[in-house]
């Protein structure tokens, strides 16, 4: 089995829960620069960020993110930044409005597919144009594998020129109307990929109670893990993580279980085929 580190993402916020669902979760900027330092600290070497408006609302000002992103280059030096072009709550113009700001890395969902209670809708003239800004402003799409057909989009837009090789790729399980939480499913998307696509690489990520599951077999399928209150809450709400730093903890806990070493962020970034942080 693979012995390459293991990238630990952390998605400290995302467009739900609320703060009535789960107090933990960081709403503003100071919050989430905290919150998402103690992650850091706990081996989080890539944070990815939805920001929310006063009201705790989902958000795309530019200006908010800015504010993050700031916070976090200082207090947690080399992290990878990215962040969401995410739809929930926001206008399909308005979703990449922030990428002038350069992070790092913003994800990019390839299709469109059902979420539990709404439409997630990709259609694929935005989908190009997206991957087309997210390339201008120097970053690297994380593609979203919300469903099967999206991972052979991907394919189509490496072949087209609009992602750059090697990609990175998450698949996201347990999500309801969308991918089920199988292993078998994970295996043959991973198997897939690795055909298709040799050199990109790879995390899971699961929802609810499905998240530390999940970790387990990116851990042992040689995949790099996400972890969070993002996806921690809206889908098992009996057990609430207490702070994101606490869930990467038990990740960093279950990788020593497995042989794998947790990725610093320079490893992290080597891994991902991002430039060092300056
Ligand atoms: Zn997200």
């Amino acid at each position: 089995m693979s012995a390459q580190p293991c990238v630990i993402s952390v998605a400290i916020t995302g467009s739900l829960p609320t703060k009535e669902q789960n107090p933990a979760v960081p709403i503003t900027v100071s919050e989430q620069i905290e919150s998402t330092h103690e992650a850091f600290e706990a081996g989080a070497a890539l944070v990815h960020i939805h920001v929310r408006d006063d009201q705790g609302r989902p958000s795309s000002d530019p200006e908010r993110f800015q504010r993050v992103q700031e916070g976090v280059r200082k207090h947690c030096p080399g992290m990878i930044i990215q962040f969401s072009t995410g739809g929930r709550g926001r206008q399909l113009q308005e979703r990449g409005a922030m990428l002038w700001l350069r992070p790092d890395m913003a994800s990019l969902a390839t299709g469109s597919v059902n979420f539990p209670s709404s439409v997630y809708e990709n259609p694929p003239d935005f989908v190009e144009a997206l991957a087309r800004e997210i390339a201008a402003h120097g970053a690297k799409p994380e593609v979203e594998i919300f469903d099967v057909a999206m991972l052979y989009n991907a394919v189509e837009l490496v072949k087209a020129g609009l992602l750059a090789r090697p990609p990175h790729v998450q698949f996201v399980l347990g999500l309801k109307n969308a991918l089920p939480a199988r292993r078998e499913l994970l295996e043959f998307m991973i198997k897939e990929l690795t055909a298709l696509l040799p050199g990109a690489t790879w995390t899971a990520a699961g929802m609810g109670r499905h998240q530390l599951t999940v970790n387990h077999w990116a851990l042992e399928l040689g995949g790099h893990c996400r972890t969070g209150l993002e996806d921690n809450i809206r889908f098992d709400q009996s057990r609430l993580a207490a702070s994101n730093a606490e869930l990467v903890r038990r990740v960093a806990h279950v990788a020593a279980e497995h042989g794998r070493k947790v990725a610093t962020p320079a490893q992290a970034r080597a891994l991902l085929s991002l430039p060092p942080s300056n």
